[in-house]
């Protein structure tokens, strides 16, 4: 299947079992802007659940915070967002479609990595298992000239969009000849700076005074906050404040489902340092979040680093976390060292001292920061889209399953009665009164148990429970599992650790 076409059949399916739904859909829908049905919300709350426990419940140095969306609009100033919070824009005076010129860099760099990985499995299906990578991707002449093409693609963002030459990031893009996906012409406009912060206006004051901003990171609420946890929470550095919550940006191209939202969520920590010490915690923090997402099961061959060609204002290091989407690699997570900008300008901007004193050093100094960043909405869909499957079955038949690591499942268990009399109805329904205290449960009694399973399998529920004639005799239920969809008869007594054992977060946390 190709994979554009995956994505459709992702986003179809989101809405099908109330994952996902356009955003006032009644009134057609608003453009980039989604909302989380009864199923989605499920999940997006337990992969909040997942690394918020991985962050604040499993690091005694780390604690929570819930700050509010909107904050002093000095705040922004500091964090340079006004200023410099753009994203370069070009539109194509043909299509008249708006794009993101470093977006049609890297895309276009992909197109040379995509012909190396084109001759690299040319080389596979040539020579088999004598086949050496390494060697060929050290000596190939076809894969070192589209090498070659990469690094001085790369060399010319960094000196262009790096230093924000406008004029030279359009003379890349002219001189690399990229056109328009929709028109296929380079008639581009100039390229120009774009701020992305959505801005309001407080009560009933009118003017500039009175203009406030959804925060477009979660992060600032972590920085004017330091010192009040830090005291608060009587921490000591190192140590990390973690927060879940919306963020908005007016982003310009906002398309491919919930990858790129103008509203979405970010799950950010920001890490306190001593300066100096800041690089030993960027690459700790590197490792931990890769760990974190191997543990769920999604592939590991799905992840890859990306180091930051464009540094922001605020960085001395940077790396994506990128994801095999079904749209190819994208980031999903940003690692970020953040130096002490933040809170030096913050200080400078409210007068305000942000310092840690450290007893063993015998002084105070601002702490720098390592910023762990992941967007939860993008977290969802790197999810959803890797656990999405057709399956041929023995008898040729076909089943769609979500195999979702089952400690993220909505529903963990559904219980059904193999038939609607006989009293079996009544005890199904006592096995879920007793499994709801420790587990979302569905219930199902339509249908044959064929289509019930498949429905289940469907929305990824681990395990379905049936309830048959033998049950009334002997207190045992047949058990399925959605991935070997082999099933065994247990003892009712059973089922609550047989299924706690499978979808228990420990599984992930520990
Ligand atoms: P991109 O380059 O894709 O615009 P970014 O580098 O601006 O992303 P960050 O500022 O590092 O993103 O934000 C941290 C995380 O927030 C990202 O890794 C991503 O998962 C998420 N995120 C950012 N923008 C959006 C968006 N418009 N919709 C959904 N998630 C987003």
């Amino acid at each position: 299947m190709q994979k554009e076409d995956n994505l459709k059949d992702i986003i179809s399916h989101a809405k099908e079992y109330g994952f996902v739904f356009p955003s006032s859909e009644i009134y057609d829908g608003l453009s980039a802007t989604y909302d989380y049905g009864q199923l989605g919300v499920e999940l997006k709350n337990n992969i909040k659940s997942y690394w918020w426990k991985s962050m604040v419940q499993m690091n005694e140095n780390i604690v929570g915070l819930d700050s509010a969306i909107f904050m002093h609009p000095t705040t922004w100033k500091a964090s340079g967002h006004i200023d410099a919070f753009n994203d370069p824009l070009i539109d194509n005076k043909d299509s008249k479609k708006r794009y993101r010129a470093d977006v049609l860099l890297e895309e276009h760099i992909e197109k040379y990595r995509a012909k190396i990985d084109k001759d690299v499995n040319k080389g596979i299906k040539r020579f088999g298992d004598d086949f050496d990578k390494d060697q060929f991707l050290a000596t190939n002449p076809n894969v070192l000239r589209n090498k070659a093409k990469i690094e001085d693609v790369e060399q010319r963002m960094k000196d262009t969009l790096g230093k924000d030459d406008l004029e030279g990031v359009y003379n890349l893009i002219m001189d690399l000849g990229i056109v328009c996906p929709i028109s296929g012409t380079k008639n581009w406009t100039e390229v120009r700076q774009f701020n992305l912060m959505f801005s309001t206006e407080l009560g009933s004051v009118s003017g500039e005074a009175a203009k406030i901003y959804l925060r477009p990171e979660t992060a600032q609420g972590i920085f004017v906050n330091f010192l009040n946890v830090q005291k608060t929470g009587r921490m000591k550095i190192p140590f990390g404040i973690a927060q879940i919550g919306k963020a908005f940006r007016n982003e310009i191209v906002a398309r491919q489902f919930i990858f790129r939202m103008r509203e979405f969520e970010q799950m950010e920590m920001q890490f306190f340092v001593r300066p100096g010490e800041e690089m030993k915690w960027y690459e700790y923090w590197k490792k931990q979040r890769i760990a974190w997402h191997n543990k769920l099961g999604l592939g590991e061959e799905n992840y890859r680093f990306h180091d930051h060609i464009k540094l922001a204002h605020y960085a001395n290091a940077a790396a994506d976390i990128e994801f095999n989407f079904p749209m190819g690699f994208k980031e999903l997570e940003g690692v970020h060292s953040r130096t002490d900008f933040d809170l030096k300008q913050h200080e400078e901007h409210s007068g305000k001292k942000l310092q840690f004193f450290d007893p063993e050093m015998n002084k105070n100094y601002v702490p720098y920061v390592v910023e762990t960043s992941i967007g939860l909405d993008r977290m969802f869909l790197a999810i959803l889209s890797s656990s999405f499957k057709t399956e041929t079955l023995e008898n040729d038949t076909e089943r769609v399953v979500l195999s979702l690591p089952p400690a993220l499942a909505p529903y963990k268990v559904a219980v059904m009665p193999l038939t609607k009399k006989d009293g079996l109805p009544e005890k199904a329904r006592e096995i879920v009164n007793e499994l709801k205290f420790d587990h979302n449960c569905a219930y199902d009694e339509k249908d044959s148990p064929g289509k019930r399973y498949r429905r289940q399998d469907a929305i990824g529920t681990p395990y379905c429970v049936m309830i048959d004639h033998q049950t009334m005799e002997d207190n045992t239920v047949t058990i399925r599992d959605r991935d070997t969809m082999e099933q065994e008869r247990v003892s009712i007594d059973e089922l609550t650790s047989i299924i706690g054992a499978k979808v228990s977060m420990t599984n992930l946390l520990r």
